[in-house]
């Protein structure tokens, strides 16, 4: 964990550049985001749910999105490559049955709320991923936030890179793009840096040119580019950096609960004298609100990976609570008050009022009064609720008094590239193409799209992978139509399953 962590904030920054965890420390909010080939998909916990309907209707949303059809084939195609599933045996661990013990503090509350198993992005059973690689079955050692060391979590780098390899794509890491620019020959000239040279003295800069850009460096990455893009001159929508979401997400702790919950990852193999716990989420808690969808939420019971074990009896100190991190310290965390340590992933909705910026050339967020959104008030109240109901005591930032701050924090950053009907409205049209920021404010870019989590204009109230990768299936399915491409959906097939511990035999 030490080693694959980067922290940035205002004038700092410790790790490795392409550390698997990326963290953005900002005045207003902090953002967890993945790092590596895969990005987000390497260490998120799977979770793959299709947003409430009333999420569509939103009018910030082009008509097209919901007129052409192409949602619902979309959904369906990333299904089909994610191949999400529920865990037959969900409600059987005891972190689900903890969360379903707290929801009994909820019997007031509106009449949609249920417990169910949600579908995550993970094979139960031995298989071969779309992307033809061997998946042994999920072990549930939990560990599917800190990277699954098993193969059986059905990430971008098990579906569809490999398929993408097998189709003639190259694929290049430890490259970092810092801005493009239109040449007068109309291509698009993208200037990368070398993260990792050979010597100090190599020249880190490169040039490429294409004729067609797709950015897909996630809702930071991607409003980097193009916000130094438009600072070196690219004439873009004013639009672009606004309309930031959070996704209403949080992660909170109900720390010494008097129900066994055993949270925090086994390893793999599974460390000796320990049982499988469950993968990272097993069970959801769901509040449908038919009148105002900005009610609704999912708190979702989580486990912490064991690469972060050593360090939870440490991240409780700050917080008073020596105590149980000196029992947590001698009986090790799958024995003492950690063991009884409820993880929340809590989703819900907040006003996409935040807003990135460039200062000296890097990315800062700026949201002054997020931490007033009422969302985080709905959820630590039902959050409460659900602690007290299980004997524990509700921490929302077990780090609040270290550098951390008391700002909220997300791993679902949502917009700044926000899809629009046109540059008056967002930064990308409802095919992903990157609008002129011209007097005709339908004119595109021709050649350039932003396809990942920076288009999504809202919050969505659930987890947002399936949803991303369904809107990238639909831009898919127009730029094929508007290229006069033919679009075949079935995986390219190795001869034979890639083990997933060979990477280099992909293509295969
Ligand atoms: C711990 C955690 C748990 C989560 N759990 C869930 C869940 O259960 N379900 C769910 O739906 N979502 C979950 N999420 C969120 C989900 O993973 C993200 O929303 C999703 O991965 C975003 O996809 P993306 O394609 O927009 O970008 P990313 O997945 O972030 O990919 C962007 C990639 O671009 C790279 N990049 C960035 N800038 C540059 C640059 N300048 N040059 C080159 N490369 C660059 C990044 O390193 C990264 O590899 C979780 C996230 C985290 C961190
Ligand atoms: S529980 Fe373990 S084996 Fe299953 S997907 Fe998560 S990390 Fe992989």
């Amino acid at each position: 964990m030490r080693t694959e962590m980067r922290v940035t904030g205002k004038s700092m920054a410790v790790g490795s550049e392409t550390g698997l965890y990326d963290v953005r420390l900002g005045e207003d909010m902090h953002v967890l985001v993945g790092c590596g080939l895969g990005g987000g998909s390497l260490v998120n916990a799977g979770v793959a749910l299709r947003p409430d309907p009333r999420v569509f209707q939103d009018a910030v949303w082009p008509g097209q999105i919901t007129q052409d059809g192409l949602l619902d084939k979309g959904y369906n195609l990333a299904r089909q490559w994610l191949a999400p599933a529920s865990d037959p045996q969900a409600l059987d661990h005891t972190k689900s049955q903890a969360l379903s013990q707290a929801a009994k503090a909820l019997d007031a509350a509106p009449s949609g709320s249920k417990i169910f198993a949600p579908e995550i992005v993970v094979s139960f059973e031995a298989t071969t991923s779309s992307g033809g690689i061997e998946q042994p079955a999920c072990t549930r050692c939990g560990d599917c936030c800190g990277g699954c060391n098993v193969g059986a979590k059905n990430t971008v780098a098990m579906t569809y890179l490999p398929d993408a390899v097998r189709h003639g794509a190259e694929l290049f890491t430890g490259a970092k793009v810092s801005h493009l620019e239109k040449a007068p020959s109309g291509l698009w000239q993208l200037h990368v840096r070398d993260m990792a040279p050979a010597t100090k003295s190599d020249n880190t800069e490169r040039r490429l040119t294409a004729t067609r850009v797709i950015l897909s460096a996630g809702t930071l990455g991607s409003t980097e580019i193009l916000l130094r893009s438009k600072a070196k001159g690219l004439q873009l929508s004013d639009r672009l950096g606004k309309r930031f979401s959070a996704n209403g997400d949080i992660i909170a702790f109900g720390y010494d609960t008097n129900v066994p919950v055993n949270a925090v990852g086994v390893g793999n193999p599974i460390k000796d004298g320990l049982s499988p716990v469950g993968a990272s989420v097993s069970a959801q808690l769901e509040i449908h609100d038919p009148d105002n969808l900005d009610n609704g939420l999912c708190v979702q019971e989580g486990v912490l990976p064991s690469s972060l074990a050593p360090m939870l009896p440490v991240m409780f100190v700050p917080n008073g609570r020596l105590l149980g991190a000196l029992k947590s310290l001698i009986s090790g965390v799958y024995k003492g008050p950690l063991s009884r340590l409820q993880t929340f992933f809590a989703v819900s909705h907040d006003s996409a009022a935040g807003q990135f910026e460039l200062d000296r050339d890097h990315l800062v967020l700026k949201w002054p009064n997020a931490a007033d959104e009422p969302v985080y008030k709905r959820l630590d109240a039902i959050l409460g609720k659900l602690v007290g109901e299980i004997g524990g005591s509700y921490i929302k930032n077990p780090l609040a008094g270290t550098l951390m701050g008391h700002q909220p924090a997300t791993a679902h950053p949502l917009g700044g590239c926000s899809i629009g009907t046109d540059a008056s409205h967002g930064v990308v049209d409802h095919k992903c193409r990157v609008f002129a920021g011209t007097s005709d404010t339908t004119a595109i870019h021709d050649g350039l799209y932003v396809i990942d989590g920076a288009i999504i204009p809202r919050s969505l109230g659930v987890n947002p992978l399936l949803t991303i990768t369904a809107l990238a299936e639909r831009a898919m399915l127009h730029f094929a139509a508007d290229h006069g491409h033919s679009l075949n959906h079935d995986p390219v097939r190795p001869a034979s399953p890639i083990p997933a511990s060979e990477p280099g035999l992909v293509r295969a």
